[in-house]
């Protein structure tokens, strides 16, 4: 039996190394043969590599054909995992200074002693050297005799199996407490796939079969395959190059009985040098004993940089070592964060690294105290302290930064990621999966804002001579029911997981608040004809032009609640492009003509009796706080990371030592 399903992929950022092992492991459990079509290229379904080859993005159509006994359930299976949501881990991009976005590691700059190279993980640390470089010559191939193939076969599968061992248990280890897994242990997860995946193995045999020997046969095809990685056109596949070269060397070591890393040598925490780290070498490393990476290779998105993340130690990749006498390298001050490293720092460079670590360690202790606070100023007002996110991978980290519910989801960053718009299902999925995730708290949903300088694909729009001032947000959600109808039904359907209150960007009138309320209504007496349940929501708009400033008396008549998107709001008040570095003198937030907008903003809110946020950078800013919550501001919302140290800001609020 044949079968073939087509099916949309919405797996977060697609088919990257972790969905894929999953994905071959799963075809694996079927007897049919699966193929997966992209375009005009196949992949064998059970190979994780022939999958990752193919770079199938979030949003992106492919089809799957499977031939045999069980293809119908292996179809089935296959394409309930491609579409649903399983909770997958977002690929890592998001490094501070990821490749695609990061600068060039400053290479120029000739000061004694510093390497430049690129932020991996962040933090400080200094210490001594310690130098992993082995040997990764390629040996020339040797013949074997005929009657040697069975044996020479039998070594590399005892070497294979040696380095599925070590994966293993790093995975073990690096488990969570409650047994589930970690992204670590999910990184060494993939890797073992790699390592056992029939791309590799397959072609390593056969050189054995036809009398090459184990070692050259596993260098040869596995740095060959690593270097197909390595020419694909997307920074994330690129670096899985590094995890392939790794296993082919951990392999050839293994057949050489040579010992992989070994930090038994070392008698206190280190920072280790190398060449490239590859997460194998990481997996054998007793990683209490490792203060801080610096590494030749890799980038943000390696998977060594997203180990040392995990852990928490500072790494520096991408860094010119090349320039660095290694014999007389003793001691290394390292600064994750900055993405250099200095080679045997003088006593003051030491002292101050030292001092910088302990006050970093310091701070950070301190802040992470409030991130799971119920903040109330001094006078006794709770003040909700939610996390903007642009995506549903982002709960957990919100949640664990202590959020209390989402204050801004950028619905735009899902529309926009996926080659096609997403559909009306597709996008409940997504909402009703961080309403339950939050619940009871609140979940502040934003209708697509679409424009400026956020483009859709899928959606042609005619140039605009002022982008910024063009058909953006509400203006051209209220001009395509077929854009804004699906997902003010998704938003409706979802409500009933947990307490959403959806907001409208990008007003300047009430008629728009009244339009776009008169569609939310359509849209949920259409549902309720179909049968469809609906939850309650609130309904809110930003406050981010100085017209919706200027007029928050009468739009509050409309709402249930403003929230204030100081970036657009400080852009449109001071004329000044937000996206122009050299317009930053006008972009300040605390202009006076700014405050005074947000003022009239909070005392449009206070007058009709509705509750006020703010969901623009400033939210975030804790000089800024104590300012807004003088003038009856009652939710921040803003990126994770800030939380703890906004709580602070409220929680001191009322100690005499703000602004008024
Ligand atoms: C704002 O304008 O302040 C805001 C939060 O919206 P965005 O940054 O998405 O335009
Ligand atoms: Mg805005």
């Amino acid at each position: 039996m044949i079968l073939e399903q087509r099916v949309t992929v919405t797996l977060e950022e697609g088919l990257h190394a972790r969905p894929a092992a999953r994905l071959a492991q799963l075809a694996k459990s079927f007897g049919a043969r699966i193929e997966i079509h992209k375009g005009a290229v196949a992949a064998n379904a059970k190979s994780t590599v022939k999958i990752m080859l193919l770079t199938v993005k979030e949003g992106e159509d492919i089809l799957i054909r499977a031939e045999g006994d069980d293809a119908a359930s292996a179809l089935a299976e296959l394409v309930s995992y491609l579409s649903g949501s399983h909770g997958e881990t977002k690929r890592e991009t998001a490094g501070p200074a990821s490749p695609a976005t990061a600068p060039e590691p400053d290479r120029a700059s000739g000061v004694a002693g510093r390497i430049a190279g690129l932020c991996g993980s962040e933090g400080v640390a200094v210490g001594p050297a310690f130098i992993y470089m082995p040997d990764h010559g390629v040996p020339a191939p040797q013949r074997i005799a005929p009657d040697a193939v069975e044996a020479e076969l039998l070594r590399f599968r005892t070497a294979l199996l040696d380095v599925c061992r070590t994966l293993d248990a790093a995975r073990d280890k690096a488990l969570n407490a409650d047994g589930s897994e970690s992204a670590e242990a999910q990184v060494f997860a993939a890797i073992k796939e790699l390592a056992q995946d029939s791309e590799l193995v397959g072609p390593i045999e056969q050189r054995i079969g036809a009398r090459q020997d184990a070692v050259s046969s596993t260098l040869d095809v596995g740095l060959a395959l690593a270097d197909r990685f390595a020419r694909i056109d997307d920074a994330y596949f690129r670096t899985r190059a590094d995890d392939v070269r790794g296993i082919a060397r951990q392999l050839a070591d293994s057949l050489q009985g040579r010992r992989g890393v070994d930090l038994s040598d070392l008698s206190e925490p280190s920072i280790v040098v190398a060449g490239e780290l590859s997460a194998l070498d990481l997996a054998r490393l007793p990683t209490h004993l490792v203060s801080g990476l610096l590494t030749s290779e890799g980038g943000a998105t390696s998977h060594v940089a997203i180990i040392a993340r995990a852990i928490g130690f500072p790494a520096v990749v991408g860094a010119r070592l090349a320039t660095v006498d290694l014999a007389r390298l003793r001691t290394i001050a390292l600064d994750g964060t900055g993405g250099y490293a200095i080679a045997n720092p003088d006593r003051d460079t030491e002292a101050l690294f030292r001092q910088r670590r302990a006050s970093a360690d310091d701070a950070r202790r301190e802040i992470e105290r409030f991130a799971h606070v119920e903040p109330r100023t001094r006078d006794g007002r709770r003040i909700e302290v939610a996390a903007n996110i642009g995506s549903a991978s982002e709960v957990e980290v919100a949640l664990a930064s202590g959020a209390m519910g989402v204050g801004l989801f950028r619905t735009e960053f899902m529309f926009m990621r996926g080659a096609s718009l997403p559909t009306e299902q597709e996008q409940y999925r997504t909402y009703a999966k961080v309403l339950g995730a939050f619940s009871p708290h609140p979940v502040l949903i934003r209708t697509l804002d679409i424009g400026g300088d956020k483009k859709l694909p899928g959606i042609e729009t005619e140039s605009e001579a002022n982008p910024f001032l063009g058909w953006r947000g509400i203006r051209m959600c209220l001009d395509q029911p077929a854009l804004f109808d699906p997902q003010l039904r998704a938003l409706l359907r979802a409500a009933v997981h947990g307490r959403l209150r959806i907001m409208f960007p990008m007003i300047s009138d009430v008629s728009e608040v009244i339009a776009a309320r008169a569609r939310l209504d359509a849209c949920r007496s259409a549902l309720q004809a179909e049968g469809e349940e609906t939850g309650p929501i609130e309904v809110g708009i930003m406050i981010e032009t100085p017209a919706a400033a200027l007029c928050a008396r009468e739009l509050a008549e409309h709402v249930d609640f403003f929230s204030i998107g100081t970036n657009d709001l400080t852009q449109y008040t001071m004329a000044a492009d937000r996206t122009n570095a050299r317009l930053a003198r006008l972009n300040r937030v605390d202009h006076p003509a700014v405050l005074r907008m947000i003022e009239l903003a909070c005392e449009g809110a206070r007058a009709a009796g509705i509750w006020v946020g703010v969901c623009g950078e400033a939210a975030g800013d804790a000089c800024f706080i104590p300012r807004l919550l003088s003038w009856g501001v009652t939710e921040l919302s803003m990126s994770p990371s800030l939380i703890p140290r906004a709580k602070k800001a409220v929680v001191e609020y009322g100690a005499g030592s703000e602004a008024a």
